[in-house]
């Protein structure tokens, strides 16, 4: 990889590291996701964490709303 800037704080890097989500390159200091608010990051959050709580509560919603939809 050829140098260039830190996408999160604008230093010129010789070495950047890219980031395996949003492939933008950064500096040792932000290359982590959490570090340069990584687009990506919400998508990953939910992979790590919540994705079963947040599947969940999407379908619940769509649950109720039929049930709603009904009584109208
Ligand atoms: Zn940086
Ligand atoms: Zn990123």
């Amino acid at each position: 990889m050829k140098a260039a800037k830190c996408a999160y704080c604008g230093e010129m890097q010789d070495m950047p590291f890219e980031c395996n989500y949003c492939k933008d390159p950064f500096c040792a200091e932000h290359r982590l996701p959490e570090e340069h608010r990584c687009v990506k990051l919400s998508q990953i959050r939910v992979k790590r964490f919540g994705e079963r709580r947040v599947i969940r509560g999407k379908s619940n919603a769509g649950f109720f709303k039929k049930i709603f939809d009904r009584f109208r």
